[in-house]
């Protein structure tokens, strides 16, 4: 089997074109990033890698990671960089992420963009857009707290901006929607902390890179969702 590396770099195809959009979406918790990045994830066919799903599989599958990271989540506190950087070393170097991928919630410090920047080195991969939602604080509490999440196929939604047909049953698998621990008042206020200390000085390091998007995330998820193809479309132009 070819390595990631060697199928990036492979010569294409005649009239086969290398159709990638790779994403980093930015932004506080409850921004809307999971939302835009399912959106994205399925008009593009290309996987949205949230790490905050893959630890909370981690939790629920009581992996010796699992059971590392549980505590801090648990706390609204960040997961250290070393853990979060080896998943996303190994998701990243799975195939399907070849024809694009989209990340949600990482990198969330300098230290672990430091990393993704490397990494895409190595696999000969680069960043086309990064995405970022500016919201205010109380609209981010309302949403965080009104959330309800499909553990099962990672679906969101929302008890009054986004209900689901059913109320607590998933609209696309019909699982059981629970409110996230980490959704409740106490910890939302640490986790916005936690985003003002150690991931808002990323947009600034993005900035510096000609790559970077900032747009109001306070929209409709409709009105957002325009916005955010408007900047991939243009993005495709370049
Ligand atoms: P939200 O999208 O609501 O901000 P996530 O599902 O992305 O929440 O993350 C939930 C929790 O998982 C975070 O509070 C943090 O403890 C941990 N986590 C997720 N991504 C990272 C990351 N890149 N670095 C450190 N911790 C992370
Ligand atoms: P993040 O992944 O950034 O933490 P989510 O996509 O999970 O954010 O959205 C947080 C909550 O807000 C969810 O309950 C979701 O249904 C809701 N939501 C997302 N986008 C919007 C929007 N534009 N307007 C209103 N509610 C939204
Ligand atoms: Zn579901």
């Amino acid at each position: 089997m070819m390595t990631v590396k060697e199928v990036a770099h492979a010569p294409l195809k005649k009239n086969e074109e290398k159709a990638s959009y790779n994403i980093i979406l930015l932004g506080p918790p409850g921004a809307g990033k999971g939302t835009q990045g399912q959106a994205i994830s399925l008009k593009y066919g290309i996987p949205k890698i949230s790490t905050g799903d893959i630890l909370r599989e981690a939790v629920v599958h009581k992996t010796p990671l699992g059971v590392q990271a549980k505590s801090f989540m648990d706390q609204g506190k960040l997961v250290s960089d070393e853990i979060v950087n080896g998943l996303v070393r190994e998701r990243l170097s799975q195939p399907d992420c070849l024809k694009g991928f989209i990340l949600d919630g990482f990198p969330r410090t300098v230290q672990q963009a430091d990393t993704l920047r490397k990494m895409l080195e190595d696999f000969g991969l680069k960043i086309d857009a990064v995405i970022s939602f500016d919201i205010g604080e109380q609209e981010l509490i309302s949403r965080l707290s009104g959330r309800r999440s499909c553990p099962k196929c990672k679906a969101v939604f929302h008890i009054s901006f986004q209900p689901p047909k059913k109320s607590g049953i998933c609209d696309g698998c019909g699982g059981a929607l629970i409110q996230r621990d980490d959704d409740k008042e106490e910890t939302i206020k640490h986790r916005l902390r936690e985003y003002q200390e150690k991931t808002k000085p990323l947009l600034n390091y993005y900035e510096k890179s000609g790559l970077f998007h900032s747009l109001p995330g306070d929209g409709s998820i409709e009105s957002v969702n325009k916005t955010v193809e408007r900047i991939l479309s243009k993005q495709k132009m370049e």
